[in-house]
């Protein structure tokens, strides 16, 4: 039986007594177990039906928490907690003591995260435990970002969910690796690559994200995710190429869902259901629906979403990795070539 409530006591006795949780964070709904129990951890993967060797990001909520978790903490990492943490930012460090070998799934590393969200840190301190937490979605669907998402994906799997409302930033943490001399981002997200290189200078995208042939160091990247039921097809090119495909998918008979711009609503003429991103297109508004609206989707029984693309800068590096990902990378561009 799941209970939904706001009652952060109840959580934390839940979180030490080795039960999963799912908590609100400022990015995505996590579910929350102990890190150092190993029993509690694998509740975490059963949950989710999550493979076992994808890793979990431990959250904290005091930077005493990070030792002895972490074996050392390089420079450009301090600088970087220094200035994002509390924040949207996970960092890769070489792993210390104490947790459980599920969270790290046999890797030599681990990865720690301090979450902004007030209710995530006071059941952190309450618990006074570190927490392992993935996004407290079924494996391969979007994720949560409201407590009626994690109540679909999850209900009648464990106790608790507890309600924050919905999440301000909508898509995961930047991971970033700092446990190698160059940092890396393994994973783009809340945090923007510019904002970090304002910080500790240049840093590289892992080649896995941006090409499909090369494997992605961050296990989890590897997997298909995000997916709605219906095909997803992201549109690169004018107003009129856009148009065009909608026509073409209803000339096929087929039930078109597209993905838009509030502002660009006309040029969809011609589609069954169309789902904006807020009345200002900004890209933080396109983040905090984007997976929403993925969800939506679901309930037209839709035979191909059509999604606009956005440019790949700031936070659309994490907007365009995670809609990629959802339409398993399929591309269709006004030049020709289809990606
Ligand atoms: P999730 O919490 O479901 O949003 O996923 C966490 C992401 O962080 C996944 O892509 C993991 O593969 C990645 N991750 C967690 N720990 C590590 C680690 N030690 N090394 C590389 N990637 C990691
Ligand atoms: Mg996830």
């Amino acid at each position: 039986m799941t209970h939904i409530s706001s009652n952060i006591e109840a959580a934390a006795s839940l979180l030490k007594a080795g039960e999963v949780v799912a908590i609100p964070t400022e990015t995505v709904y996590g579910l929350g177990a102990d890190a150092t129990n190993d029993a509690a951890v694998a509740k975490i993967f059963e949950a989710k039906g999550r493979p076992s060797d994808n890793p979990l990001i431990v959250h904290i909520a005091d930077l005493k928490q990070l030792h002895p978790i972490a074996g050392s903490v390089p420079k450009k990492a301090e600088q970087l907690m220094d200035v994002f943490w509390p924040g949207a930012l996970t960092i890769i460090l070489p792993k210390g003591e104490g947790l459980s070998d599920k969270v790290t799934a046999g890797l030599s590393t681990v990865g720690i995260r301090m979450p902004d969200h007030p209710i995530a840190r006071n059941i952190i301190l309450e618990a006074g435990l570190p927490i392992a937490a993935p996004s407290a979605n079924t494996s391969g669907r979007p994720s949560p970002t409201s407590a009626a998402h994690v109540w679909d994906d999850l209900q009648g799997k464990i106790p608790l969910i507890v309600d924050g409302g919905p999440t301000g930033i909508g898509v995961e943490s930047t991971v970033i690796d700092c446990s190698v001399q160059s940092p890396v981002i393994l994973r783009p997200g809340g945090i923007t690559q510019e904002e970090i290189e304002a910080v500790i200078g240049k840093v590289q995208m892992d080649a896995g994200l941006l090409e499909q042939s090369q494997k992605p160091r961050s296990p989890g990247m590897k997997y298909s995710h995000y997916a709605p039921i219906a095909p997803l097809r992201i549109i690169e090119g004018s107003p009129a190429f856009f148009k065009e495909q909608i026509q073409s998918a209803k000339e096929r008979g087929l039930k078109v869902g597209v993905l838009g711009i509030h502002e660009k609503q006309s040029d969809y003429e011609g589609a069954d259901i169309i789902l904006t991103c807020g009345p200002n297109p900004r890209l933080q508004d396109v983040a905090q629906k984007l997976y929403a609206n993925l969800r939506k989707f679901d309930e037209y029984s839709l035979d191909v979403i059509l999604s606009e693309s956005f440019p790949r800068e700031g936070l659309g590096q994490a907007i365009m990795n995670r809609l990629e990902k959802a339409a398993g990378h399929q591309v269709i561009k006004e030049d020709g070539n289809t990606k």
